[in-house]
């Protein structure tokens, strides 16, 4: 059983786990392929941590925001998140986002969306 340093860790792993099994159809998009295969991975002893947002940024100079936006709708699923994450509210289409402080994935209704969006990105890169 493999440990994770923390649930964006987690989601990685397993979104790389299922790629290479072929369970999942990436769609043609260079730029999403380049971001996915590009986020390091690295293991401390058996707890397996994927690079944060931040860093990725510091390194690069970018956000990998359409491997970000893809790997969360896929893990938005495998975690079962039907309802929007603040509210309890099921105002379609619910989004898939990441939220770094909570460590977690969430969705969000149409109508909690601005004022997360603005919060995330207050926490992003801050
Ligand atoms: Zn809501």
């Amino acid at each position: 059983m493999e440990r994770f340093a923390n649930q964006w860790s987690e989601m990685w792993w397993h979104l790389r786990k299922k790629a290479k099994r072929g369970e999942i159809a990436l769609p043609p998009d260079k730029e999403l392929a380049q971001e996915l295969t590009s986020l390091r991975q690295s293991r401390e002893g058996d707890v397996i941590r994927v690079e944060s947002r931040a860093e990725y940024y510091k390194r690069t100079g970018h956000e990998p925001t359409k491997a970000i936006a893809f790997a969360v709708s896929l893990w938005a699923e495998h975690a079962t998140l039907p309802l929007c994450s603040t509210c309890g509210g099921t105002e379609p289409p619910l989004v898939a986002m990441w939220d770094d402080a909570a460590d977690r994935a969430i969705r969000v209704c149409q109508v909690c969306l601005p004022a997360t969006i603005a919060r995330l990105k207050g926490d992003t890169l801050a």
